[in-house]
């Protein structure tokens, strides 16, 4: 059995939410070959929302769940628990047009109802990680991007029933008890949790409706055997007949074209001290989830112990733990004057999947086996929502249903050295953030 919790990267164990988060089930090692109908690799959001929902609409189908390292131990128990309903780049219209009106539609209603589904389904498991449904605002960083940018995403998915809101210059400075941003618009089905504790949840709700979890056993190869497929892990193997790979950013070699449909970028997330009640009632009161709208991304959210969890990226990996947590206390200074001197107790980092066109993708990676990439950055709420569609696939429903067009993968050229010299782009973001 696994006791022990993964410690080699502290990019996780150091981080804010393994230091808070209620330890996860004891799970075994996969040590025999084993047979199942369907085995899902990666025990994130995707892989844990994906088999729930799975074993909920099939009680008694035979589903094995093969985790590499421990539940959460990728992306979903190291990004800064902002629970968004909606992309970073495409908009609803951009998506309708390109995925058609019928399918973009579908696709639209999802994403808007992300954050209320990953709620309910806090609610309805009844998992201890501090959800906080106050809502989740994207103040513009220039009056231009308001007129801009705000009030057209602001129409397009108030048009589509979404509970948003425009926020004036004024009223936005009221929310957030700053002057910093220029107006802004809300989503008040947003919020904020801690990640790895809603993580953990899931996994106790996966292994109570008879899924077979496995820690420390990581995928190494998988090949096709007649009808169905078989994978390998260092002491064990699956046969299985469907499979998900859920390894998302963290997709190694194994995955195949998966490890190089994406561009991996690895921005640090901050957690500051403990901030007196006189400070939490000046910065964001309403305690709702903050992303702005520069592409070199500013954001806030306050946690249960009052703490804020920023973070960012710097172009140089020198030192940048210390210079980068210079840049974010000077930049939450200048927003909320009573930030001034702020210190961090916990600092770690993540891998996130971008895509070349910055749009999620379904993918066909052969018969019977699926994944999807291109979370870009706004995942908590998606990968959990995609769940239950993503179950109905394994299920055996036909891939015109699913929420996007299947397609094959399109390996970007050299993706692992695009990601080291990637963040080399940055400069060139926060040129076009200064400009209007
Ligand atoms: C620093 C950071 C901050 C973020 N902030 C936010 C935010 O505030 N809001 C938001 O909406 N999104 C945010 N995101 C994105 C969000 O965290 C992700 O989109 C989401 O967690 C992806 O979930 P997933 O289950 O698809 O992948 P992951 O959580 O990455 O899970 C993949 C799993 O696969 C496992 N794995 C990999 N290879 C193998 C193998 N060969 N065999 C077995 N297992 C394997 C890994 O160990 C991992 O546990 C952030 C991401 C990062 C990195």
């Amino acid at each position: 059995m696994v006791t022990e919790r993964s410690t080699l990267d502290p990019g996780f164990s150091g981080s804010l939410w393994a230091r808070t988060a209620a330890p996860g089930p004891e799970l075994p090692v996969l040590a025999e070959p084993v047979e199942a109908e369907v085995a899902i690799v990666g025990a994130g959001f995707t892989g844990l929302s994906t088999a729930l929902h799975l074993a909920e609409a099939e009680p008694g189908l035979s589903i094995v769940l093969l985790e590499a390292e421990e539940p959460g131990f990728g992306a979903s128990g190291r990004n800064n628990g902002q629970v968004i309903p909606t992309l970073t780049r495409p908009d609803p219209d951009d998506l309708v047009a390109r995925l058609g009106p019928e399918r973009g539609e579908r696709f639209v209603a999802l994403v808007r109802d992300s954050a209320a589904f990953t709620f309910a389904l806090i609610r309805r498991l009844g998992i201890a990680c501090d959800a906080v449904q106050a809502g989740w605002i994207q103040p513009a960083h220039s009056p231009e991007r308001f007129e801009r940018v705000s009030r057209r995403r602001f129409e397009q998915w108030a048009r589509r029933g979404a509970e948003v809101e425009l926020l004036e210059p004024r009223r936005l400075a009221e929310r957030l008890g700053s002057e910093a941003w220029f107006g802004g618009w809300a989503a008040r089905t947003g919020g904020h949790l801690n990640p790895l504790a809603f993580v953990r949840g899931l996994a106790r709700a996966v292994l109570a409706r008879g899924v077979r979890l496995f820690a420390r056993s990581r995928l190494v190869a998988l090949e096709r055997r007649g009808a169905r497929w078989r994978l390998r892990t260092p002491s064990g193997r699956v046969e299985a007949r469907r499979v998900l790979l859920a390894t998302a950013a963290y997709s190694g070699p194994a995955t195949g074209a998966l490890a190089r449909s994406f561009v991996p970028f690895r921005p640090w997330m901050l957690a500051s001290e403990p901030l007196g009640e006189n400070v939490r009632r000046s910065v964001v009161p309403g305690g709702e989830a903050v992303s702005d709208t520069r592409a070199d991304l500013r954001f806030l959210r306050w946690t249960a112990d009052g703490r804020l969890v920023s973070g960012g990226a710097l172009a140089l990996p020198l030192g940048e733990r210390a210079r980068l947590e210079r840049r974010v206390a000077r930049f939450l200074a200048e927003a909320f004057p009573a930030l001034a001197g702020l210190r961090f107790d916990f600092a770690w980092t993540g891998t996130i999947a971008l895509t070349a066109d910055r749009y999620p993708h379904l993918l066909a990676l052969g018969p019977d086996l699926w994944a999807w990439i291109g979370c870009n950055g706004r995942g908590v709420a998606l990968a959990t929502a995609l769940g239950p569609h993503l179950a109905a696939l394994l299920a055996g429903e036909d891939e015109r249903a699913a929420p996007l067009p299947l397609e094959r993968p399109a390996p970007i050229p050299l993706a692992g050295l695009a990601g080291a010299f990637g963040r080399l782009t940055l400069p060139y973001y926060r040129w076009l953030d200064s400009r209007p």
